[in-house]
Order: structure tokens, then sequence, then C-alpha cells
């Protein structure tokens, strides 16, 4: 066993994993980050304080042990790091990837203060690619079979964590979804740039070697009647994400010219990756003066993309400043790099045009203190309108849950902003109207981040578990 120092990090600064020079990676879709070699992320790792009181963990909604996986790392005891890894976290080498450490796990770490954090999430990534390299396979040791068996609807990262807890538990897990490949999200939204989409597939199989069973391309509610899950299922999970287009409620919307962030993705995606879905066409913004508005992760990822397909110019208009966007600040400084231009604070009024988009009149902003608000809240700027001018605008104010006609036939509630209403019952926290049916993800929390959808379907299949008596 290595003698760890706790003082590594005076000698040993935070180092990234290389990542490919802008000039070089906007004219390719494979991820930016590249890998650690082994000596590299051991002294990485090396740098963990072990700070006794390890607000990483807290912080990182699925609440990683971190500290002593570093450490396992750090003795080169790689599987036993990835086997506790996957203890608290089904997708660590995605969550390793594409989770907003800055704000998280990273933004805790105590040397974040002057030191730079340690490198957690790329040391996550590395020890599930290097153990799966290595032959290492999750363990279900002492696994018994119970009888038991939950239909999951939805193959986004909320179905897949609780897919892959409820069959360590020995409960027979059946994972539906419309989409012919596992993901949601991850398949069908995000571009290849963050996440390649041979990950997500790797992962469907290890879920699969696990005994996960998966039917794809099978829509409940209109390919099969949801009460055949009732019917045939011990219990349900509802993982199906939020799917409503948030509207600007301007005028110049409907122009021609105006894609919304969604549909212009994943036509993208089906152009440039393996993966093809539903009837989005492809979206070409070659040579084009492109104009996102919004300043969340999806806008993030509409900017890098357009500037992928050759666009002659992409500017970011949001409402906020920097410091109070929704999205990433890695992905903002990245996009920046790619050669983003952002307008903040500015407010969107009108899409202008003569039959096609010409340009979109915005006004700037000032902050209102957040007055109890989680974030500051945008006022006009009197006299302060101009145009943009653009040839596409796209639109990316984030999604709203889409609830389903059949939910209320099945007592399943939903709040006033259409999310499902779950854990009304004092102790069943995922539980829906319906005792049958639990829920989690972006269709209860709104829309949010992969590890929220990833704790909501380990914690649910938990409460499952318990329900069931297994
Ligand atoms: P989803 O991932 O949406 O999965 C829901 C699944 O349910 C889908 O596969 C859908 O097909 C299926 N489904 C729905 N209805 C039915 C039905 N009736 N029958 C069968 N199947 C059904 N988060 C991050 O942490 N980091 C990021 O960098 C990031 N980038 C993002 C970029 C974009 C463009 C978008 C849109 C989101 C991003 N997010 C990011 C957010 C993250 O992807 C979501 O919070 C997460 O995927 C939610 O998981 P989920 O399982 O709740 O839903
Ligand atoms: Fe950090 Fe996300 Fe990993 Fe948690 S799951 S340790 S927040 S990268």
């Amino acid at each position: 066993m290595n003698k760890h120092d706790n003082f590594r990090f005076l000698k040993t600064p935070r180092r990234d994993p290389a990542k490919t020079e802008a000039p070089i990676r906007i004219f390719r879709w494979d991820e930016i980050y590249g890998h650690y070699e082994k000596k590299p992320a051991q002294g990485q790792a090396g740098r963990c304080l072990d700070c006794g009181n390890p607000y990483c963990e807290w912080q990182c909604p699925v609440h990683n042990h971190i500290p002593q996986w570093l450490r396992l790392l750090e003795e080169d005891r790689l599987f036993e790091a990835a086997e506790l890894s996957h203890k608290t976290n089904s997708l660590p080498e995605i969550c390793g990837r594409i989770c907003p450490q800055d704000r998280l796990c990273e933004g805790a770490c105590t040397l974040n203060d002057g030191f730079g954090a340690v490198t957690i999430g790329s040391l996550e990534k590395y020890i599930t690619e290097e153990a799966l390299k290595k032959g290492w396979r999750p363990s279900l040791e002492g696994v018994r079979p119970t009888g038991k068996k939950v239909a999951i609807v939805g193959a986004g990262p909320a179905g897949l964590g609780c897919a892959d807890t409820l069959v360590r538990r020995g409960v027979e897990a059946v994972v539906y979804d419309r989409y012919p490949e596992v993901g949601g999200l991850l398949t069908y939204g995000i571009p290849p740039f963050k996440l390649e989409k041979s990950v997500v597939l790797r992962r469907r199989r290890l879920l699969e070697e696990m005994g996960v069973r998966f039917s794809l391309g099978v829509e409940i509610g209109t390919d099969l009647p949801f009460e055949r899950l009732l019917d045939n299922y011990d219990a349900v999970f509802l993982g199906m994400g939020a799917y409503t287009y948030v509207r600007g409620g301007f005028p110049g919307e409907e122009r021609n010219g105006v894609h919304h962030a969604l549909p212009y993705l994943i036509g993208n995606l089906k152009q440039v990756t393996e993966v093809a879905a539903g009837d989005a066409p492809y979206i070409d913004l070659k040579g084009l003066r492109v104009a996102v508005l919004g300043g969340g992760d999806t806008a993030m990822d509409c900017v890098r993309t357009a500037v992928r397909q050759g666009a002659a110019r992409v500017t970011c208009a949001y409402r906020r400043d920097r410091d109070n966007m929704p999205g990433s600040r890695r992905e903002t400084r990245n996009a920046e790099e790619e050669g983003v231009k952002f307008l903040w604070q500015r407010q969107p009024l009108e899409i202008v045009g003569n039959g096609r988009v010409e340009g979109v009149r915005l006004a700037e902003t000032r902050l209102a203190p957040p007055d109890g608000r989680a974030r500051a809240a945008p006022e006009l700027v009197p006299d302060s309108e101009h145009i943009l001018s653009a040839d596409a605008v796209i639109v990316a104010f984030g999604f709203r849950p889409s609830p389903m006609p059949w939910f209320a036939r099945h007592s399943i509630a939903l709040d006033e902003q259409g999310r499902v209403r779950a854990g009304a019952v004092p102790g069943a926290k995922y539980r829906t109207g319906n005792p049958k049916v639990f829920a989690g993800g972006d269709m209860v929390r709104g829309a949010d981040l992969v590890v929220t959808a990833v704790f909501d379907g380990r914690e649910a299949a938990a409460e499952i578990a318990a329900d069931l008596g297994v």
C-alpha cells in the first residue's frame, strides 16, 4: 500500500486530461476531452486532502464515496474503486463526463479555494473506463432471484438507475422505451462532442449482462396500454423525462428559419452518429448567421453544434449574466473557445423578418436582486432595443414535463406545472397517487440533470424493493 501524502496538492497542481484544441475540434464530432494515463490519474487522485468532512460527497447528488475511491485508485486497487463507485452511481463514466462538476462535487472541494479542486469528474470516468478495459464487470455475487417483476417506462438515466438497482436486489427489471436505443437524452439529445454514443451503448450491454431486459421501440399508452404493465408487473416506475418545449411567447416564433433546440440536435445526431430515431429532419446551418436564444445546457449544445456545422457566425443571447446562467460554466468556456459570441443580459422581444428570419429584436436587461428567488430577475432597460441580424434562430428555453392523457385514469396526479406529483405519502418519496406506480427524474423534478435523474431512479428502486418486501 502506498503511503498517502496529505500535502501532495502543494507539489502536484490540478491537471485536467488533455483537451483537443478549439481550431481542431470545431471540425470534429468526437469527445473533446482525452483520458488520463495511469500515473497522472494516480497523481491527481493523490491530491485529495482527505479533509475529514467531504463536502464533495454531500454536494454530489448521488453522494458518491469520493475520497474513498480516490484513495483506492491511488493505491492501485482499481477494481475495488470501480466496485465502490458503482455502489452509489449507475452511470459513473457518464456523470464523470457531463456533470457540471464546477457547481457540484468539484465546486465543494476544499482545494477549490485557491489550489484547484481535485479533478473528481475525470477520475470518476477514468476508474470505470480503465476497470472495464481490464475486464472488471459489476459484481452480482450473492444476488438471489426474488420472483418479483418491475416495469420501467423510459430508458433515460432515471430508468437505467432504477433497473440497475433492482437487478442488484434480485428483482426482474424490464425497461420500455419508445426510442430504438437506450439512454433517453443521453442518446437522443446530448451531442457526441460531450458524450460519444458508444459509451451509452456499452452501458446498455453491461446492464443486459446483469439481467436487465429492454423492450425498445414501444410507446406505452400507444403501442402497449399502460394497463398491461399494471396487470403483469408487481410495480411500475415512470422515468419519462420532460419534452414540452418552453416557448418564448414573442412574435415571429413561427417564421421560416426558426428552429426548436431538441429536433435540431436530434436531426444532427442522426446525421453524424450511429443513432437514429424519429422524424426530426437534418437542419444544416452551414454558412448562416445563427442566433441561439437561452443560457442552459441545451443552448450550449446548440451553439457548439452550429459551429461544427460551419455556421458563418454563432451568437448566444441570454437574459441574465454569466454568473446567473443555468448552463455549465465549463461548456460556456468551451463554446467561447470555439468562437461563439455571448450577448449577456439580452431579452428577445421579437423574431423579425419578411417571410424568413432576418434577425432578433433584443432589449438589454438589468438584474434585480434575487429577492428570495433562486436567481436574479431580469428587468428591461428602457430605450435599449436593437436588432441582432440572423439567418437562423434556435429557441432553447428548456423543457417542461409532458404528462400523458392516461395519467389521470390511473390516479397519477400532477402539480400545477405538469410535473408528476410523487411523495404525497410520508415515507414514500417516489410513490405517485397510484400505490403501484413510482416516478422520478425530469418528469417529477422538471428538466434537471443526468445525475439527479440517476439518483431518483436508484432511490425509487430501493423504495419499490422495500414495498415488495425484498
Ligand atoms: P430522459 O433522459 O428524457 O429519458 C426519458 C425516456 O423516456 C426517453 O428515452 C423517452 O423516449 C422515454 N419515454 C417517454 N415517454 C414514453 C412512453 N410513453 N413510452 C415509452 N418511453 C417513453 N444534464 C447533465 O447533467 N449534463 C449535461 O451536460 C446535460 N446536457 C443536456 C443537453 C441537452 C440538449 C438536454 C435536452 C438535456 C441535457 N441535460 C444535461 C439534462 C439531462 O439530459 C436530463 O436531465 C436527463 O436526461 C433526465 O433523465 P430522465 O431519465 O428523467 O429523462
Ligand atoms: Fe461529481 Fe457528478 Fe461524479 Fe457526483 S456524479 S462525483 S457530482 S461528477
